[in-house]
C-alpha cells in the first residue's frame, strides 16, 4: 500500500474542527490519543437522530421506537463485522472502555479466591490497574506485574515466568497510551491459553489505529471507546466470548436486562441485554457504527502507514532537538512520541505550544506506573491521527524550539 495514495488535505475537509482557530492560529490537534476529532458524518447522524427518531428503543410497538430499535442494533451488527465477533450479541454496549473493564472486574469477584492470581502489564492506563486492585482487594487474589524495558517493550522472558497455573487472568493494553508500544498480543493470549488463564484485551488506544480481529487473535475479552476512533464520548464496547459472558453476574440491575421480575425473583436476559441495564445512549451507538463505517471507507492500511510516515518524521525531527528524551522507542509503534526537554517541565510546553493553537497532553497521562519506571513526573505527548499532516508536525517543531528558547 503506497501510502501518497491517502489524500489527507480531503480528508480533513470531513472534520470542521480542524479549520477552527485557537489563539489566534490554525489549530494544530495533536491529541489524538486523548479523544479523536469527529467528521461530519457522525456529527450529522447524531443531530438527524434527534430531529427525526428519537425515541426508546427495544419496547415500542410505535414507529419511532421500531426505526431507533433498527438504527440501534444495525450499529451492532456493523461493529461485530468490524472486530469480527463469532456472534452479534458479544457484542455489549457500555459507556467506554473504563466500564467494560469494570463489568468484566466486578463479575470476577464471584469466581476468584486468595490463591489466584492475576496478570497486569506495567505500561497499563489507571482504567487498566484500579478496577482490578479493587477486585485483589475483594477477593484476596494477587496482582503480578508484568515489567517493561527502557525500549518499551514488555518482558516476555518475565512474563513467561509470571504465568503459573495459578494465573486465572491477564489484562493489558494492545497499546500504551502513554509511549504508543503495539504489545505482542497475539503470542500473550497463545501463552495465557496454554496454561488456561483468560485474556482481556484493553483495545482503546489500538482500535483508531489498527483492525483488530477478536476471533482469529482468540480474545477472551476486549473493551475500545468510540471517542478515540472517531465516534462520540460516552460509548464503548465489551466483547466477550459467550460462553464467558454467559457465566459472568450481571454488572447492573434495572430495565432492560431482566427476563422476568416479581419481589421473589427477578431472572436475567439473554445476551447482550443482560449487562445493558436501563436506556443505553441510542444516539451515541448509532453514531459508533457510522464512525467505524466512516474509518473502514478511508481504510486502515492506508490509515496505520499514513501514520507511520507522521510518527517516523516527527521523531526524527524531535530527536534532533538538544536535551530531547523521547520515551517509548519500540520497533512496534502507533503514532505516539512522548518526551521531555532537559530543564523544563513538560506543563511549560504545553502551555506555550497552546498559545500558538498546538495541542498536545502533558502529564502522566493516566499511566503514572510508568512515569515511575521512568522516574519522572510526566510527559509532553504529542499523538497523531490520520488527518494530520506533516506541515502540522514542521510547525510543532518551529513551537517547540520557540519555546525552548523563553523557557532556558
Ligand atoms: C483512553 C484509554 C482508556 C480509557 O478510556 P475511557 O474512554 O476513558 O473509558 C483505557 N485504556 C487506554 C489504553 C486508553 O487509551
Amino acid at each position: 500500500m503506497n501510502y501518497k495514495s491517502f489524500d489527507v488535505n480531503k480528508v480533513r475537509e470531513d472534520f470542521p474542527i480542524l479549520s477552527r482557530k485557537v489563539n489566534g492560529n490554525k489549530i494544530i490537534y495533536f491529541d489524538n490519543a486523548a479523544t479523536s476529532q469527529t467528521p461530519i458524518k457522525v456529527i450529522d447522524v447524531i443531530s438527524e437522530y434527534y430531529k427525526k427518531y428519537n425515541a426508546n428503543i427495544h419496547r415500542g410497538v410505535h414507529s419511532l421506537s421500531q426505526e431507533a430499535t433498527d438504527a440501534f442494533e444495525n450499529s451492532r451488527k456493523t461493529i461485530k463485522n468490524h472486530f469480527n465477533s463469532k456472534e452479534t450479541c458479544e457484542i455489549i454496549f457500555t459507556s467506554g472502555a473504563t466500564h467494560g473493564i469494570n463489568i468484566v472486574s466486578s463479575g470476577y469477584s464471584k469466581i476468584l479466591n486468595e490463591n489466584d492470581e492475576l496478570l497486569v502489564s506495567e505500561m497499563e492506563h489507571h482504567s487498566n490497574i484500579v478496577p482490578w486492585q479493587m477486585l485483589c482487594q475483594l477477593t484476596g487474589a494477587k496482582l503480578k506485574v508484568i515489567p517493561m524495558s527502557i525500549k518499551g517493550d514488555l518482558e516476555m522472558d518475565e512474563f513467561e515466568k509470571l504465568l503459573t497455573s495459578k494465573s486465572k487472568l491477564v489484562f493489558l493494553n494492545h497499546v500504551s497510551n502513554a509511549i504508543g508500544t503495539i504489545n505482542p498480543i497475539d503470542y500473550i493470549i497463545k501463552k495465557a491459553h496454554s496454561i488456561g488463564a483468560k485474556v482481556l484485551i484493553d483495545g482503546t488506544q489500538a482500535s483508531p489505529h489498527i483492525k483488530t480481529d477478536l476471533q482469529k487473535l482468540d480474545i477472551d475479552y476486549y473493551v475500545t471507546s468510540a471517542h478515540k476512533m472517531c465516534g462520540p464520548t460516552g460509548i464503548g464496547i465489551l466483547y466477550g466470548k459467550k460462553s464467558l459472558l454467559n457465566k459472568l453476574p450481571p454488572y447492573q440491575g434495572g430495565g432492560e436486562m431482566i427476563s422476568d421480575v416479581t419481589f421473589e425473583k427477578t431472572t436475567y436476559a439473554d445476551l447482550p441485554h443482560k449487562f445493558e441495564a436501563g436506556t443505553p445512549n441510542i444516539s451515541g451507538v448509532i453514531a459508533f457504527g457510522t464512525a467505524i463505517n466512516y474509518m473502514n471507507n478511508i481504510g486502515f492500511d492506508n490509515i496505520f502507514n499514513y501514520e507511520k510516515e507522521l510518527l517516523n518524521y516527527a521523531q526524527d525531527q524531535i530527536r534532533k532537538i538538544e536535551g530531547v528524551e523521547i520515551y517509548g522507542d519500540s520497533i512496534n509503534k502507533t503514532p505516539i512520541v512522548s518526551f521531555n526537554i532537559k530543564g523544563i517541565h513538560p506543563y511549560d510546553i504545553g502551555s506555550i505550544l497552546d498559545k500558538m493553537g498546538i495541542a498536545v497532553r502533558t502529564g502522566h497521562h493516566c499511566a503514572q506506573p510508568i512515569m515511575d519506571f521512568y522516574k519522572i513526573p510526566g510527559t509532553v505527548r504529542a499523538s497523531f491521527s490520520f488527518y494530520n499532516t506533516i506541515e502540522e508536525i514542521d510547525l510543532m517543531i518551529k513551537g517547540l524550539k520557540k519555546a525552548i528558547m523563553m523557557l532556558q
